[in-house]
């Protein structure tokens, strides 16, 4: 029996876009699988593996880990994913090249699958937001400080991520403009932008409109 394979959807902007923030609503009203090659990373780092020693030091310092160590975790791990259900991708692909590995992955079936909403925001408007937010260290959800929380809805502590620290930030930027803009033209094809100046709210409003015009609908 052949399996369905549902759609996948890229969300591309640079850190604190709100990336994290639409992949929670999406999360909660569409039943996704929510794919963060970050939260993979993180969580090759906290259980120590041989991917985890090699990643530390490059994720720490905001750097981009290599192509062929994003790969291997995304193949061992997204094939299962997209045979469940919608997956959103989160921070992946991060470079031209990892988009390329991606669109030839499954011999090239996943490519027909691909959408790709990019959430654009000025970029101090970026550094502010980055600077202030808090990490869940249990579940990796995201929040600002109008939130006003110390803990996260799933009872873990909220942290400040170490690569959230001003300078870093603005080594991610110049790592995400150097990068990662040039995958926003290589799915020219493929890509709708939403604004993520507004409330979360209103960007996740925007967002529902977009993926209604994708014929996807919200389940709850
Ligand atoms: P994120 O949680 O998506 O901001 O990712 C945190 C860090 O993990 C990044 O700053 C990179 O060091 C690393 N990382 C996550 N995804 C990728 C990717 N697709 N390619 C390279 N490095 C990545």
């Amino acid at each position: 029996m052949t399996q369905k394979l549902s759609s996948i959807i890229i969300l591309l902007g640079a850190p604190g876009a709100g990336k994290g923030t639409i992949a929670q609503h999406l999360k909660d009203k569409y039943e996704v699988c929510h794919f963060s090659t970050g939260n993979l990373l993180r969580n090759e780092i906290q259980r120590g593996t041989d991917i985890g020693l090699k990643v530390k030091e490059i994720v720490a310092s905001g750097g981009l880990v290599g192509d062929d160590i994003v790969s291997e975790i995304v193949e061992k791990n997204l094939t299962g994913a997209v045979a469940e259900g919608l997956v959103v991708l989160d921070g992946y692909p991060r470079t031209k090249h990892q988009a390329e590995v991606l669109d030839a992955m499954m011999f090239g079936k996943l490519k027909a699958l691909i959408r790709v909403i990019e959430i654009s925001i000025d970029r101090e408007a970026l550094i502010s937001r980055l600077s202030q937010r808090l990490v869940c260290s249990k579940c990796g959800n995201t929040y600002g400080p109008i939130d006003g929380r110390s803990v996260c809805s799933c009872g873990g502590d909220l942290i400040k991520r170490k690569d959230d620290e001003e300078a870093t930030v603005r080594e991610r930027l110049k790592k995400y403009e150097e990068e990662t803009l040039p995958v926003s033209g290589y799915y020219s094809d493929r890509l709708v932008r939403v604004s993520g100046d507004g409330a979360p709210d209103e960007v996740a409003q925007n967002v529902d409109k977009l993926l209604g015009s994708f014929g996807i609908e919200r389940r709850r």
